[in-house]
């Protein structure tokens, strides 16, 4: 049994991305569990391999060290393919733009597909089909849900229901693509992965997530949804707020020091590596509040 990092290869991996990363280190190694990377570079416009590359030297460089082969979600596509298969799907034909005015209807839920395509006829999915074939266009496939909520068990914040919808499993348009919630299902069952450390901007993808388990006769793994860290407007912080990539933090800064502010963000002081880190974590201890950066060497 596991934990994982999951990054995606679009950037260099900021101060957020890195917090997340030794949280996610901390509770695997804190309770004995193998630590696994894997890659999700599913969005081929958006991925790259040097990226990746830069992302996995960042990760050691920081001391964060994995067991085992790195799993590449690019690697994995007629694994997604064989789930597609076992699945209850269909087709969907719509555009953002449908399913933005099919949302606006009275008792339409926010974010959840409002089920347009769900009980089309033969004959109007053979037109709908066609049109988009005409303008070079595949439609998306979705789940065809039998619930539209689902519990699951979150370790920071207990248990949490949340919405589940006839949500996309293969991307349509012109270059369809494999959707992240089937993707990370997929390969977290693969992989034998029992805890999923990540930031809470994905907790409401975790009850879709959790029902696709179920659907595939797998575990659903222990969640446990961290706090994002922000930038001085409340934002999400990100590229754009100057000096947060390892890499641009090194240029002014030694390596223990961005330690030392990560573990500081967690609330442990005088650490400059993350075994010393490890060795006072303490998995209870986390609080819910986001974490706001102004620079790596004030004093938080
Ligand atoms: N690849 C996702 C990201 O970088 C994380 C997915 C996950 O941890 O489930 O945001």
């Amino acid at each position: 049994m596991a934990g994982r990092y999951a990054p995606s290869p679009s950037g260099d991996l900021h101060f957020g991305n890195l917090r997340t990363a030794l949280l996610a280190w901390l509770y695997a190694r804190h309770d004995g569990k193998r630590f696994l990377m894997r890659v999700e570079d599913i969005d081929e416009q958006r991925s790259s391999m040097e990226s990746a590359q830069r992302q996995l030297e960042d990760l050691a460089m920081l001391g964060v060290d994995w067991d085992g082969d790195i799993l590449y979600q690019s690697t994995r596509y007629e694994a997604y393919r064989a789930a597609l298969g076992q699945l209850d799907t269909y087709e969907c034909y719509c555009s953002r733009r449908d399913i933005q005015e099919a949302s606006r209807a009275p008792h339409a839920t926010s974010g959840m597909y409002p089920g347009t395509c769900r009980s089309l006829s033969d004959s109007e999915r053979s037109t709908r089909r066609a049109e988009l074939a005409a303008q070079n266009r595949h439609p998306a496939i979705r789940l065809r849900a039998e619930v539209d909520g689902f519990t699951f068990n979150d370790r920071l914040r207990g248990t949490v229901i949340g919405d589940v919808d006839d949500f996309i499993l293969l991307r349509g348009g012109q270059e369809p693509g494999w959707a992240y919630n089937l993707a990370v299902v997929v390969d977290d069952a693969f992989q034998s992965i029992d805890q999923v450390v990540r930031g809470d901007d994905l907790l409401d993808s975790a009850a879709r997530q959790a029902y696709l388990f179920q659907l595939l006769d797998a575990p659903v793994p222990e969640y446990i949804h961290v706090p994002l860290v922000l930038n001085t407007r409340g934002q999400r912080l990100a590229k754009r707020d100057g000096a947060v990539t390892l890499r641009d933090m090194l240029i002014d800064a030694p390596l223990p020091t961005v330690v030392s502010a990560l573990a500081s963000s967690l609330g442990y002081t005088d650490i400059s590596t993350p075994g010393e880190l490890l060795e006072v974590f303490d998995p209870t201890a986390l609080t819910m509040e986001p974490f706001v950066f102004t620079d790596l060497t004030s004093d938080h």
